[in-house]
């Protein structure tokens, strides 16, 4: 087994993100600005929110932090939302999901500048992502891509993975993960199926694959089962179980295959964090 380091392949994009920011300070005066907006209580969204407001100071971007009490409306989010879409200081927007009760957000995230939207979610980023024709439109054209989707793309590229001409299988179809991921790994050039829940044959399609992402918020539910030897496993999934923090793959169960494989933790997590460092100084420079 070979294990994608993400915490340092994130540290070391870190590093590079916070020179860059000391550049264009030097060269425009300005400094780039994320805001984030927290709505509740929720303890996982205050730990992830800590991190990013940390990863923000690190690098040197300034950081804003909105919360807001769990019983806020719509209405509310939105009023907030435009208040920083007009600060001419903040050049990136977070609304940390999922909001209190499960409440669907989109209607809030389509409030998001789409200059401003460092998740990528608002429908005209997603509406790029999926226009392109390859990674280099992608990067060349700025555009802003969910955070963890680009992470994986991240590692994959980082570690000398090769995706072009290979079948991906992505393990799930959500807007924020499965959906924006399996468009970066086509504009890679991989032959990709994107698996869900109605998915009949899972294992089968997943054995034949040279990568397989699982996306999924299953604890070890892809197994030894699922994965060829020679290929790459990405665990998307952050599982809390009574054990402790887990993935969607059975890692104990796959070590011993010859596979490349991120763990949980550290692989994908930190790169998601660094994405979206790295997506605030792209918005920034898309706005100059
Ligand atoms: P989600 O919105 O709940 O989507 C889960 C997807 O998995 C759905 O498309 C669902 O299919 C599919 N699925 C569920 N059961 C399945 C099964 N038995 N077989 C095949 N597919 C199945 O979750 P998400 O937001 O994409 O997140 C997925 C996981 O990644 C979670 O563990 C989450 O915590 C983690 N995550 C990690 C990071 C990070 O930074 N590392 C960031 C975001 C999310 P249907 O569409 O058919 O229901």
């Amino acid at each position: 087994m070979n294990l994608i380091d993400g915490k340092k392949i994130s540290n070391e994009k870190r590093l590079e993100i916070k020179q860059k920011v000391g550049l264009l300070k030097k060269e425009t005066g300005k400094t780039p600005g994320l805001a984030t907006i927290l709505v509740g209580d929720d303890p996982a969204s205050q730990v992830y929110i800590k991190s990013k407001i940390k990863a923000c100071t690190d690098a040197g971007i300034c950081s804003e932090h909105c919360t807001m009490p769990k019983n806020s409306s719509k209405e509310e989010i939105i009023k907030k939302i435009k208040e920083l879409n007009d600060n001419a200081d903040i050049d990136g927007i977070l609304l940390q999901l999922p909001l209190p009760d499960n409440q669907d957000a989109q209607e809030c995230i389509n409030a998001i500048s789409p200059l401003k939207d460092v998740d990528g979610l608002h429908p005209f980023n997603a509406g790029l992502l999926n226009l392109s024709k390859s990674w280099k439109e992608i990067t060349e054209k700025n555009i802003l891509v969910s955070c963890t989707p680009l992470g994986v793309i991240y590692l994959l590229r980082e570690t000398g993975i090769q995706i072009e001409g290979k079948t991906a299988v992505v393990i799930g179809r959500s807007n924020l993960v499965g959906k924006p991921l399996s468009m970066l790994l086509l504009a890679n050039n991989a032959t990709v199926i994107m698996a869900h829940s109605k998915t009949k044959n899972l294992k089968e399609i997943c054995k034949n694959a040279d990568i397989v992402v699982a996306a999924i918020g299953k604890p070890k539910f892809v197994d030894k089962d699922f994965i060829k030897d020679g290929s790459c496993v990405i665990d998307v999934g952050i599982n809390r179980t009574p054990e402790g923090l887990c993935g969607d793959v059975d890692f104990d169960g796959v070590k011993e295959m010859d596979i490349t494989i991120t763990p949980v933790p550290g692989g994908v997590g930190p790169m998601t964090i660094t994405m979206l460092l790295e997506n605030t100084l792209k918005a920034f420079a898309n706005r100059k």
